[in-house]
């Protein structure tokens, strides 16, 4: 359902995610865990494009999320100028055969040798791909709810407010159906007494709990959940994560970044431990913490468990 290839983000260059690849199937609930800084967050964020790759593709539904990523299609490659200065290059001493044409091609990917401009071919290619698999992000966007640490509601809206005003806004619902649906959601945490009033009169708990519902009101097919207990006292942590497991129950597909052990041992269907950018390990739950294979994961796990 999600593809991601080879992502690659830098800020101003810092390196933040250094070659992720993962899949996640339709009904997979992954859990994300490593060290403060490891970069899950931009993960998660670069799922929906909130930020924008460096390089790399991520994929959803067999649409691409992100902008067309060269260095994954050896045709883009074989029309670059680089290439084709390469290529000359070598033929200056020789015939060139195919292995040495496909040396080449990694040479460019592995060095990351393309420019800013490699010709019209190039970028008429990249830009045909662009167009073949290229996804309206909003569209995508409707399709994976978003849940952060800090509950985002609109202190100036009440609660039917805070879960009518998008589907209403992007004219998915009308505002009968919105509320109509607004209210059973509620129903369903037990909230249906607070839609009228405003966030502020609420628990930390119950806010995120609306804030999870309020993604749900645009029926996203992907979950994305970013440390959503970490901010809140310790006796609501219980009630938010009874939600997102039921919803786990429920079949929907999550991605769901957290320390909560307990959670993610019962919950996840595969475990991701990322380190430093990068992804160290990937297992199902009873292996991931019965049998880490690096030194990096038994420290981290000594440590949070
Ligand atoms: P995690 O969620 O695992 O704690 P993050 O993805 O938030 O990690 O951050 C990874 C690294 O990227 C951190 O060192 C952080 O400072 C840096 N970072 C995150 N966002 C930005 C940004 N917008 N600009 C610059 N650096 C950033
Ligand atoms: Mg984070």
């Amino acid at each position: 359902m999600i593809s991601v290839k080879n992502v690659y983000k830098d800020f101003d260059g810092f390196k933040v995610l250094n070659g992720v690849s993962l899949e996640i199937e339709k009904g997979e609930k992954v859990v994300l865990v490593g060290p403060s800084g490891s970069g899950k967050s931009t993960m998660l964020r670069c799922l929906n494009r909130l930020e924008d790759v460096s390089y790399g593709e991520i994929w959803f539904d067999g649409k691409m999320i992100t902008r067309s990523g060269p260095y994954l299609h050896d045709d883009v490659i074989l029309v670059s100028n680089t290439y084709k200065k390469l290529l000359k290059k070598q033929k200056e001493s020789g015939e060139v055969n195919e292995i040495e044409k496909a040396d080449l091609i990694q040479k460019i990917k592995d060095q990351r040798l393309l420019k800013r401009w490699e010709g019209f071919e190039f970028r008429k290619l990249l830009a045909e791909k662009q167009k073949e698999f290229g996804i309206d992000i909003n569209l995508a966007r409707r399709k994976m709810g978003m849940v952060f640490q800090h509950f985002n509601l609109f202190n100036n809206m009440t609660v039917l407010k805070n879960l009518t005003y998008a589907p209403i806004k992007l004219k998915i619902l009308t505002k009968e159906q919105a509320e109509e649906k607004a209210m059973s959601l509620l129903k369903r945490i037990d909230l249906e007494d607070k839609a009228n009033v405003y966030p502020v009169t609420l628990s930390g708990g119950q806010k995120q709990r609306i804030a999870i519902v309020r993604s749900l009101m645009l029926s996203p097919e992907v979950m994305l959940f970013d440390e959503p207990t970490s901010a809140l006292d310790p006796e609501m942590v219980g009630e938010v994560l009874e939600l997102i497991k039921e919803l786990a129950l429920g079949g929907m597909t999550m991605v769901v970044v957290t320390h909560e052990m307990g959670f993610a041992k019962d919950v996840g269907s595969k475990i991701v431990f990322m380190d430093e950018g990068k992804i160290k390990e990937i297992a199902p739950p009873e292996e991931f913490f019965s049998n880490p294979k690096s030194d990096r994961l038994k420290e981290f796990l000594s440590k949070v468990l």
